[in-house]
């Protein structure tokens, strides 16, 4: 009985046609699957007694090897892959495992949160605000008057032209804190972190986008003294008690008055080394008391409140930590250079 079932079948696989996909998973289904033909012949095959189990399973076995290579002939014949041997390899639970790598937190990325994590301590709230901006809160509110360079081609990138209020990819997060400004009264007290652009040429020095954190603080009595103190005590967090500063005098357009901090150069301690061009100083940012105009274009009685403003570029200060020497590193994703940062996982 089960012989005759065998011959039957045999005789089916040798003259079938096998001249498609659907042909080729439609024999797949009939005979190879776990409820195939095959299946159920071998579970025939524990009924029958011994003696016919010594006949039939030298028959059956050969006709499983037929259509098995009927299957993967006819596969391998249009092309399709040997999907059961791959299934059959997922189930192998005894195969070692496939490795995955992890990815690391990108060395800006550190550093943001390092920056973040400092100001946060002061009492600063993190502050967001959209990458594409309007003239007024990337220039006039911040008393950039309208011939200022910044607003030149050669600086920004801008969207679209529209009279009185052109739309441009930001090119500092002081929009920001006017945003914030305009949308409630003093106190403020909040660093903004973000993307910001530049219309420049990609080289070692410069790029056409990087990251900034701003500060801003505004309330009743703040003076240049809690800048002075505020900036003193981030930079000793982030590079150590033993970090210098200084302030120069400077110029920005929605600050008065304005300065410029330096710390003292962090891979020579302020002997003198090719980062701090042999001067034992490195600039790392920027701030000022805002401008009163500024103050009053976000609707803020400029009489009465008072407030400083700082905003450094991170690809700078993590520059300085790490002495990365080429600013197109951060951007290109490549892994070797991105690896080295694994150890500083928080
Ligand atoms: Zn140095």
């Amino acid at each position: 009985m089960l012989q005759n079932k065998i011959q039957d079948y045999s005789t089916e696989v040798e003259n079938i046609h096998l001249d498609t996909a659907e042909q080729v998973e439609a024999f797949r289904l009939r005979f190879l699957v776990n409820k195939g033909i095959i299946r159920s012949l071998f579970e025939e095959f524990k009924t029958v007694s011994q003696e016919e189990k010594r006949i039939l399973g030298k028959v059956l076995n050969e006709f499983k090897q037929l259509a098995e290579e009927k299957f993967k002939v006819a596969q391998e014949r249009i092309g399709l892959s040997n999907t059961d041997e791959k299934s059959a390899n997922l189930a192998d639970l005894s195969l070692p495992g496939e490795g995955f790598n992890l990815g690391s937190r990108h060395p800006l990325s550190l550093v943001r949160k390092e920056i973040v994590e400092i100001f946060k301590k002061l009492g600063f709230i993190v502050a967001e605000g959209p990458e594409i901006e309007d003239d007024w809160h990337n220039f006039s509110a911040l008393n950039f008057p309208p011939e200022h360079p910044a607003r030149d081609m050669q600086d920004t990138f801008f969207i679209k032209k529209q009279e009185g209020n052109d739309i441009a990819l930001r090119t500092h997060t002081s929009s920001v804190q006017v945003r914030m400004m305009e949308k409630g009264q003093p106190p403020f007290r909040a660093i903004m972190p973000g993307r910001v652009y530049r219309n420049e040429a990609i080289s070692a020095r410069a790029h056409c986008f990087f990251h900034q954190v701003e500060g801003l603080y505004v309330d009743e009595g703040v003076s240049f003294a809690d800048l002075k103190q505020t900036l003193f005590h981030f930079v000793q967090e982030l590079y150590g008690a033993e970090t210098k500063v200084r302030f120069r005098p400077s110029y920005f357009p929605f600050t008065e008055p304005s300065a410029e901090m330096d710390i003292s150069c962090t891979i020579c301690g302020g002997t003198g080394c090719a980062m701090c061009k042999h001067t034992g100083w490195v600039e790392i940012l920027g701030c000022g008391m805002v401008d009163p105009n500024v103050l009053e274009n976000c609707g803020i009685d400029s009489k009465k409140y008072t407030g400083f403003a700082f905003g450094m570029g991170i690809e700078r200060i993590t520059n300085l930590k790490y002495e990365i020497k080429d600013l197109r590193l951060f951007s290109e994703n490549d892994v070797r250079f991105l690896k080295q940062f694994e150890t500083e996982i928080i």
